[in-house]
């Protein structure tokens, strides 16, 4: 995917980040009001509008705070895995069939990169005066490095933990599908003292090429987790969305096998597990836009608390059990947790030692 307009908001005063990109790009700063770009391409028909919205940066301020805890419902009783995220970055130029920011499409149809990404630093020290520790990372609404090399996500997070003496206090993850991990690298070296993970989504080759469009192969996901262990950064991995149709799980046993064997084990931060979840609204939008996508054919059920389709619950404990069973054979006591499942999930997987309250 190639990045073709550059729009900076025109109260926006501050345009060194938007020239950056205009000048990587070869393109000049058109000035718009968000409204004005929204309008723009939300005329447009409604493929063409999701194409404009991976190949358009809007660079903006945010009015709202950045840091937020991670987005389990509240009311419903997943367990939470204790994270934070940080939107400093809401759209993508990859593309995945299961992915939310589809539903976004009305209000949201470009990648908003917010600028005034300083006030970040206090909303962490306001969260550390009264947490000993926060694990907290950038990729839930964007890919944390699909951009580093224009942004340097990486390079301004680091930095500011490293300036604040924050090293044993932050655990910052940039979870990622693609292999651009140099930037990462090359700012690790300059703050090694700092907890930084590289996190990599793990999915199985067939739906790399039909439902992860702009992604690297997992293959190079794989090499540059293992350049990035080799390097001294901590890397985690994400089996997620799994896709429990009885016919992959064999596969997905040997992708987390590979995975495994990619890395040393004392470099892996940790693993988490994630059944396919999505909303109705969105089972409809997969098969319209994605037809060769064979996500939605297994059977899914909704859920009362968040409203989203899931696989049967023994279905999906037999996965999960499964693969956990695999990474065992590897690391007897891994970090492993679920994503967005509750207490009896975690209970039938067993033997999951995940201790999130070093980070709330
Ligand atoms: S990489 Fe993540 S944020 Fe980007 S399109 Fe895929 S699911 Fe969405």
């Amino acid at each position: 995917m190639t990045i073709a307009r550059i729009v900076a908001d025109k109260s926006l005063t501050n345009l060194t980040l938007a020239g950056k990109a205009a000048a990587r790009y070869g393109l000049t700063i058109e000035r718009l009001t968000k409204d004005e770009l929204v309008a723009e391409i939300t005329a447009l028909p409604l493929e063409e509008r999701y194409r404009r919205a991976k190949r358009t940066l809007f660079f903006t301020t945010r009015k709202g705070p950045f840091l937020s805890t991670c987005r389990c419902p509240s009311g419903a009783d997943y367990r939470c895995c204790g994270y934070h995220t940080i939107q400093s970055v809401s759209g993508c130029p990859f593309d995945c069939s299961y992915c939310i920011l589809q539903h976004y499409i009305g209000n949201n149809p470009f990648i908003s990169i917010f600028v005034n990404r300083e006030t970040i630093e206090t909303e962490m020290r306001e969260h550390l005066v009264k947490h000993n520790h926060i694990r907290v990372g950038t990729g839930e609404l964007a890919d944390s490095l699909a951009l580093d090399d224009l942004l340097d996500e990486s390079g301004f997070f680091l930095s500011m933990i490293a300036r604040n003496g924050w090293e044993k206090r932050v655990t910052f993850e940039f979870k990622t599908k693609s292999d651009r991990v140099d930037t990462l690298i090359a700012t690790h070296q300059r703050h090694p003292a700092v907890d930084c993970v590289a996190g990599f989504t793990l999915t199985l080759d067939r739906f790399h090429a039909t439902d992860e469009i702009g992604t690297a192969p997992v293959l190079a996901r794989l090499h540059a987790a293992a350049r990035c262990a080799a390097a001294g950064v901590r890397v985690a991995f994400h089996f997620d969305p799994l896709v429990m149709q009885e016919q992959f799980l064999d596969d997905y046993r040997l992708l987390a096998a590979q995975a495994l064997d990619a890395v040393p084990h004392e470099k892996i931060a940790w693993i988490s597990l994630g059944g396919l979840r999505h909303t109705v609204s969105m089972t409809d939008l997969i098969r319209r836009r994605w037809p060769a996508s064979t996500l939605t054919l297994g059977e899914m059920f909704p859920s009362a608390d968040d409203h989203k389709l899931r696989p049967f619950a023994p279905l999906r404990a037999r996965f999960y059990r499964a693969i956990a069973e695999t990474i065992r054979k590897h690391i007897p006591e891994p970090p492993l947790y679920l994503c967005m499942e509750k207490e009896f999930m975690w209970e039938r997987v067993g033997g999951l030692k995940w201790n999130h309250s070093r980070s709330i």
